[in-house]
């Protein structure tokens, strides 16, 4: 069998699942009509702790409808090394929002002081500072877990700059699982954030932007506007409600698994792998043969991704039990050991 663990967006829907999806009550929700859309959205924003919420197609497109709905073609978006609206959403951010991304500082997230640095001065040729855009976890940071004191501080000096915050939470629920902390409280320091249910929550489809309403209500043009509208979506809002009600503690033993993955991969000569925080682990080789170890390890049922020429990342999901992370280690030794 096939251990895939090039991401936990590859879960399929489980049986249970899918018969939550057989079940669900739809209507025409580019009417409003949908009840199961407007009980998923009524159920996230009160997880996060937010006016109202707003179901989309993908965590692409919540963050580029929270760019859109914050922004004016023009702005500065602040954002940490490594952001995902910055290098995986096709360039949406400049294409569709107009703005531009300023990466700040290094690693998962800046400091104040660097924040303060990175904004320019305010004159009529210089682009007008809008936006701090966060991630948490930090998915090319590996996973990592923002300290929260220091989201709370640079929080405190972006409104004391007249900026907004937005936080991408793709994999807010497995931040808040490995911390302990509420998904509320990691979100309050934000006026939007993003939550995926396809990522580690296992549903085949779906995010949410979650906000203040005029803010939702403005990201709800922007959602039509982008072709965005659904009808029938109770389908798959029923898909994410009976994975928020099954598959949220669950996240822990992905953590688990990633740790384990971690520890046996670490004790091989050479390789570098920081203690993940959640479920995704990365390693550093000694040489850029990242791919050629892809290429070995999917030769002998294991897929994992190349992050780097001499970087892996490999990521725990629904889909991967205690005997897949064996499989997976066991076959990772092998490829390792015999290093090409
Ligand atoms: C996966 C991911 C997204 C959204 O991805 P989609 O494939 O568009 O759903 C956004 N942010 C982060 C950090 C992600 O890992």
């Amino acid at each position: 069998m096939t251990i895939d663990l090039r991401s936990d967006t590859v879960t399929r829907p489980t049986p249970a699942m899918r018969e939550a999806i057989a079940r669900a009550e739809v209507g025409d929700d580019v009417y409003g009509e949908d009840p199961s859309v407007a009980a998923l959205e009524a159920r996230v924003a009160a997880l996060t702790g937010k006016a109202r919420a707003l179901f989309v197609s993908s965590g692409t497109m919540a963050n580029q409808l929270a760019l859109l709905a914050h922004c004016r073609r023009g702005d500065d978006v602040f954002v940490s090394e490594g952001a995902h609206c910055a290098w995986y959403e096709s360039g949406a951010a400049a294409a569709l929002a107009g703005v531009q991304c300023v990466t700040v500082g290094q690693g998962a997230l800046f400091s104040p002081e660097a924040l303060v640095a990175a904004v320019k001065p305010t004159a009529y040729y210089t682009p007008r500072a809008r936006l701090v855009a966060l991630e948490n976890t930090h998915n090319r940071g590996g996973g990592r877990v923002l300290d929260q004191a220091q989201v709370e501080a640079v929080a405190e000096t972006a409104r004391g700059l007249g900026l907004a915050l937005h936080l991408d939470g793709a994999r807010l629920f497995n931040a808040a699982v490995a911390s302990g902390a509420r998904v509320a409280t990691l979100a309050a320091p934000f006026d939007t954030v993003s939550v995926c249910l396809s990522k580690g929550l296992g549903a085949p489809v779906g995010s949410l932007l979650c906000g203040p309403e005029a803010l939702i209500t403005e990201a709800h043009r922007y959602r039509k506007m982008l072709g965005g509208g659904m009808r029938q979506s109770g389908l798959l809002a029923a898909a994410g409600s009976f994975a928020l009600e099954h598959h949220v503690a669950r996240l822990a033993v992905d953590h688990a698994h990633a740790r384990e993955l971690a520890a046996g991969l670490g004790a091989l000569a050479g390789l570098t792998v920081e203690t993940p925080e959640t479920n995704i682990v990365m390693v550093d080789l000694p040489a850029p043969t990242a791919s050629q170890v892809v290429e070995r390890a999917k030769e002998q049922g294991v897929l994992i991704s190349a992050f780097g020429p001499a970087r892996l990342r490999l990521v725990t999901h629904l889909d991967v039990d205690a005997a897949g992370v064996a499989q997976a280690l066991g076959v990772l030794r092998a490829v390792l050991g015999a290093r090409p």
